[in-house]
């Protein structure tokens, strides 16, 4: 594995009751890592993110404990003014509808250079020169036509681009890609992951994928982490997750997919629903779902622990599909 740029420990966010909808999740990216984060909706992939860019919703969520070290700073411990420039230098976030995050009355090139000034003091035409050419590297068609546009003015998924276009004009290092092609049809879909992939590769940009979709990680990332009810439940290098799981959820997720994202070509689905966020059941909270649950299930939640044969890859479960070490891994 390479060297962290970002290290997540123990992050825990409560809502209103105290109940933990993240608990204690641990993981790392490195400077050119696409890190996908998957689970199903409500399992706190969101919550975890939008946690470490400190924009908790409203709705009585907040940090309950955890560090996020950022090279040498724990960002958790920053105030308003540092955090803001965190957001703004350091990290960077896209969502799955652009048109409720880019401003409707401002030109693309006008939300673009207004990032480049206010973060780098820019001068008008360097603002405007840095903004043409951020839509050209994200692939927008005549950019320097394109710039004068409003995000009404173009198709779902040069909005996308564009987006990420702005996302990028302060040129972070790490970028929160929250489910960026849920909305799209599919050729559009495999444009913007083939355009993630290269800016990780072009830019050394890292990236945290969430996204619902093995498929889509199978596609594009270099390591998984999986959640279920607000916990890690598996983490690891993407081909040894996908070709040998270890926890009976995400083998559930892997027969759920179509052959080419790592499944049996027969699709399954996984029995039960997800627990609502904040109505979790005790112990392993999979275990209301999980055909090899034992009685120690419900009793004791299983700490997330290396595999025998990888120390990098890891999950939470009494009894796995693949023998676990008792060491505590490295992600
Ligand atoms: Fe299933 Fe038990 Fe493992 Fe949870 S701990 S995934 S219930 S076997």
């Amino acid at each position: 594995m390479k060297a962290p740029l970002l290290r997540v420990n123990n992050l825990t966010v409560v809502n209103r009751h105290d109940i933990r909808l993240v608990d204690s999740v641990s993981f790392s990216l490195a400077a050119g890592e696409m890190l996908g984060l998957v689970g199903e909706s409500g399992s706190g992939k969101t919550v975890t993110c939008r946690a470490l860019m400190r924009l908790l919703p409203g709705e009585g969520l907040r940090l309950h404990a955890g560090e996020a070290w950022l090279g040498q700073t724990d960002i958790m411990t920053l105030d308003d003014r540092r955090m803001t420039q965190v957001r703004g230098h350091q990290m960077g976030m896209i969502f799955q509808n652009p048109a409720s995050h880019l401003n409707p009355v401002m030109t693309i090139g006008g939300q673009i250079a207004e990032s480049r000034r206010a973060h780098f003091g820019a001068g008008r035409r360097e603002a405007r020169d840095a903004a043409v050419e951020l839509l050209r590297q994200v692939g927008i068609p005549d950019p320097r036509k394109r710039i004068d546009h409003y995000p009404h003015e173009f198709s779902g998924g040069m909005r996308q681009r564009a987006m990420i276009a702005v996302a990028l004009a302060c040129e972070p290092k790490i970028l929160i890609a929250d489910e960026p092609t849920t909305a799209l049809d599919v050729t559009v879909q495999v444009q913007i992951l083939r355009l993630l992939m290269d800016l990780r590769d072009r830019l050394g940009l890292a990236i945290i994928m969430i996204t619902h979709d093995l498929g889509v990680v199978a596609q594009t990332c270099d390591r998984i982490a999986v959640m279920y009810g607000g916990r890690l439940c598996e983490i690891g290098a993407k081909r040894p997750v996908l070709a040998q799981p270890l926890h009976p959820y995400t083998q559930g997720l892997i027969n759920c997919q179509p052959v080419s994202a790592g499944g049996s070509g027969r699709l399954k689905t996984i029995q039960g629903q997800p627990p609502s966020a904040g109505d979790f059941p005790s112990g392993c909270r999979f275990h209301t779902r999980c055909a090899r649950a034992g009685d120690v299930c419900a009793a004791q939640q299983p700490p997330l622990l290396a595999s025998r044969d990888d120390p990098a890859h890891g999950a939470a479960c009494h009894f796995p599909l693949q023998p676990l070490s008792h060491r505590e891994g490295q992600w």
